[in-house]
């Protein structure tokens, strides 16, 4: 089975398991997924959502948090870890779509990536989740995730980025991201998957190799 084929039907398989791939932050506005993205920076997603409950109230608009205190911003995103550093993106990055862009997130990687504090990760979750464009979220999911399925063979997010690219349908790769991220958090944990149970086993290079120990060892 070529590359392309494997990641069709993984995609089938994840699509039909995890029918919702939806991104598990909480946002309403554009400049709120990017703010929400730099916050998640080593902290959960949960936590996150309880801190932009609170932030996005504060400031409701990209003009508000253009305008704050990073001091102010600091103390209300502290519970996420790095609030200093953090703080400082947001309100730099708000500035700038303020001043720079008229006040609209834009919709390619390349212009995402000049904003401080935006990564290729956040980049590319906006332009997928914001403007429904081929994208490719490289999370530490989907860098795991992949290399045990055989559809991806380096730990660079870059990398493992462009060899996606190459082999998935672009209008399914956003929402195979989010999939594996639901998918990470409930079969393929991180220090023991679960391939007895998984719905992609038959395709995923790990898996298989899994299946026949145990069927030698049984
Ligand atoms: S078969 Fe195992 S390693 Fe492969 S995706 Fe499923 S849980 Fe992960």
């Amino acid at each position: 089975m070529n590359k392309k084929t494997q990641a069709r039907n993984i995609v089938a398989a994840l699509e039909k398991t995890y029918p919702d791939a939806i991104c598990s932050l909480a946002y309403v506005k554009p400049h709120e997924l990017l703010i929400a993205t730099r916050l998640a920076a080593q902290c959960t997603d949960a936590r996150v959502n309880i801190v932009t409950r609170t932030l996005y109230k504060v400031y409701p608009t990209l003009e508000a948090f253009a305008e704050a205190s990073v001091d102010d911003v600091t103390d209300i995103v502290r519970p996420c870890g790095l609030g200093p550093t953090k703080a400082r993106d947001i309100v730099a990055m708000s500035k700038m779509l303020v001043e720079e862009y008229g006040g609209v997130v834009p919709d390619t990687v390349e212009e995402l990536l000049k904003l401080p504090g935006v990564g290729r990760k956040t980049a590319n979750l906006v332009v997928g989740d914001i403007y429904h464009k081929p994208a490719v979220v490289c999370d530490t999911h989907c860098i795991r995730i992949t290399n045990l399925m055989g559809l991806t063979d380096s730990k660079n997010a870059l990398i493992v980025e462009r060899q996606l690219r190459e082999i998935l349908d672009p209008e399914k790769s956003n929402d195979f991201c989010h999939r594996l991220v639901l998918h990470g958090r409930a079969v393929c944990v991180a220090r023991s998957p679960k391939c007895d149970q998984c719905c992609v086993r038959g395709f995923c290079t790990y898996g298989k190799a899994d299946d026949k120990k145990k069927k030698r060892a049984g």
